[in-house]
């Protein structure tokens, strides 16, 4: 019998993005799977059930408890698990160490589930890495949330009234997210500078004709990825930074280290010490936030009128685009499982036994199955 993949309204508030797009559900009924999605699926990224060829359209029970496959952009909910059968595959980001009692669900429920956020960051992956492909959107949004909220234009204007001098743009973090917003505030005619502790970043900075604020501290980690800073790396960071942000109109912040809390790099006496009308944009708010005194989905103006803007959700505010790169990089992943219509599942290829959270009644990720463990 074909597979039968799934995707059902999402049903975090908020939450515009879809996993499965008319694209995408149109390239997997090419290799052979059946569609059964429930009625408005797409509908806030504005996809219309019409605009999916050949799909069925069903209540969600009812495509929940025929899904072999169920793609989702935030993880399902216990209610969604319970309705799942045996054995379904669940492909989406699943936000393992957040909801220990969703992991504990899923692998009672003996679910096959794949944890996008998982995937090793190797060559073969860039094509199904969520990761990167959603911190792009919120990269690019969150310039925009800077510009739309500064008292000042982005670019140097000549004009018969004089001349406008270009906002000074400081992005923390050249990550995915935070060399997307380099980009972006470039492109606004902004004059750029970013940093990050990882010393390969000076380059990618320079590569886009921004210029790397050097504060003299390198940090580089494994897998590409940051380390925590010791305490004497991040108080230089620290004084050396609250120096230059005096200098700066806009500041987007992306830093991150996996799996920890986003560090704390911009202090409530650093924001005291920016120009009046200053903004900042913190895209790491929901995870701990890189600003003191940002809070997620609020904006806190400072004493001395800094605004801090903490975000939420971004990738979920472009959502035409957001989806279309997330249901491909679910396809992509699917891909290397489906074909004629059937799902085999390779487990000596490391993509899919390492994206593995969840299977035959385990937790496959150790990190996650020690957390559970000692709850
Ligand atoms: P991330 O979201 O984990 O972190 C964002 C940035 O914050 C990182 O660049 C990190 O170095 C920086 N950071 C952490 N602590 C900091 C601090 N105290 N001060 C300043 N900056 C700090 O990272 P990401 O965007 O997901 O990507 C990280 C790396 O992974 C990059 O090198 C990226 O190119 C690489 N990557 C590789 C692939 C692939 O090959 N498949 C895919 C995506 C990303």
């Amino acid at each position: 019998m074909a597979t039968t993949v799934t995707a059902v309204r999402e049903t975090v508030p908020g939450e515009r993005r879809v996993a499965l797009t008319p694209e995408v559900a149109k390239k997997i009924k090419s290799r052979g799977a059946d569609i059964v999605i429930e009625h408005g699926t797409g509908a806030y990224a504005y996809f219309p059930d019409a605009a999916y060829a050949n799909v069925e359209i069903a209540d969600a029970r009812n495509a929940l408890a025929r899904a072999d496959v169920l793609l989702c952009v935030q993880p399902p909910t216990l209610e969604q698990i319970e309705q799942l059968k045996e054995g379904a595959v669940v492909i989406g980001h699943l936000q393992p160490h957040l909801a220990l009692e969703r992991t504990k669900a899923l692998r009672d429920r003996k679910i096959t589930a794949f944890a996008m956020e998982l995937l090793p960051r190797t060559t073969r992956a860039q094509a199904m890495d969520v990761l990167s492909s959603q911190a792009a959107v919120a990269g690019y949004k969150a310039v925009l949330i800077a510009a739309e909220a500064a008292p000042k234009f982005f670019p140097m204007l000549t004009t018969a009234a004089g001349t406008i001098r270009p906002s000074k743009v400081l992005v923390v973090g050249a990550g995915v997210a935070g060399l997307q917003a380099i980009a972006t505030a470039k492109r606004l005619g902004a004059q750029v500078e970013g940093f990050d502790v990882r010393p390969e970043t000076k380059e990618q900075i320079e590569s886009l004709g921004a210029k790397f604020l050097d504060l003299g501290v390198s940090a580089a980690g494994s897998g590409g990825y940051a380390r925590e800073l010791t305490a004497e790396e991040r108080e230089q960071q620290q004084r050396a930074l609250a120096e230059q942000l005096k200098g700066f109109d806009a500041v987007v912040t992306t830093a991150a280290v996996p799996g920890r809390k986003a560090p704390r790099i911009i202090s409530a006496d650093m924001v005291a010490g920016m120009k009046p009308g200053a903004v900042i944009v913190d895209i790491a708010a929901e995870t701990g936030g890189n600003v003191e005194g940002s809070e997620a989905g609020r904006t806190v103006v400072s004493a001395n009128g800094v605004s801090l803007i903490g975000t939420t959700n971004l990738p979920s505010s472009a959502p035409v685009h957001a989806s279309e790169m997330y249901a491909r990089n679910l396809y992509n992943f699917l891909e290397l499982s489906l074909k004629d219509g059937a799902l085999t599942l390779d487990w000596d290829d490391e993509l899919i036994a390492k994206t593995c959270l969840t299977h035959a009644g385990e937790i496959k990720h150790e990190p996650t199955k020690a957390l559970v463990e000692k709850a």
